[in-house]
This record gives C-alpha cells, structure tokens and sequence, in this order.
C-alpha cells in the first residue's frame, strides 16, 4: 500500500485539497492563547475567538472572519507552526510526525479509558 500523501510530501508540495483535508475542524486553533514575550512559549486557554460557534465548532462568518477578527490567522504553508495545538494536523506533518496517533485518540470516548 502506497504510503499516505502526509508522509511523501512536504506541506508546500501538497495540492489545494491535500492540504485543506489535513483539518479536522477541530477549532482548537480559534481557542485565544498567550504568548510569553520572554520564551516565546505559547499557552492557551479555555476562552473561545468571538466568531466561534461553539455549537457548530465552527467559525460563525468564516469569508470575513480576516477583516472582523485582527489577529485570525489564514493558516498557509509558509506559516509557521509552533503555535498551533501538539494535535493539530499541520504542526504535526511540520514536525515530521504521523496523523496515526491524532486519529486513534480521537476516536476515543470519555469513558472508554486511557
Ligand atoms: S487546530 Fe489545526 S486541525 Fe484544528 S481546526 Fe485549527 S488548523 Fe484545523
Ligand atoms: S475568526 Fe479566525 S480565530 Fe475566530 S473563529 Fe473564525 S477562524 Fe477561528
């Protein structure tokens, strides 16, 4: 079986629908978050973006939401990725790491143990 397009390509190298379905939709990403101006270590927190439908996890005016939240990041190849979630696709496949692991823990339950 050929291997999965996440581990042969790089994420610059990867195709508009390539790219857009490493997403899940988790909207961890819409979470606000801290950065220490001394380390640079980014913490986040529990308080969601405005925009977000926690509801739907969604953003609520996605086509806008660049000119109605300022600090919105389009999340591109050329970005950097160190501040995304440990979990999230992109940081993941940047930091030459698998999306089995992601995948396995999310089909997890509350309940279903560790
Ligand atoms: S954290 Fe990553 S996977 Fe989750 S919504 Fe944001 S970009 Fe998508
Ligand atoms: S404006 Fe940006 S950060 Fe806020 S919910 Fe929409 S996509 Fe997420």
């Amino acid at each position: 079986m050929a291997a999965p397009f996440w581990r042969t390509k790089s994420l610059q190298e990867m195709t508009t629908a390539e790219w857009e379905s490493l997403c899940d939709g988790c909207a961890r990403c819409c979470l606000e978050k801290l950065e220490d101006e001394d380390t640079g270590k980014v913490h986040y927190t529990n308080i969601a973006c405005r925009l977000l439908d926690c509801e739907a996890c969604r953003c609520s005016d996605y086509e806008n939401r660049m000119s109605r939240v300022k600090d919105c990041v389009k999340i591109t190849p050329e970005e950097q990725f160190f501040w995304l979630p440990k979990t999230c696709a992109y940081r993941r496949v940047s930091e030459g790491k698998g999306l089995e692991v992601v995948a396995s823990a999310r089909l997890r339950r509350p309940g279903d143990g560790a």
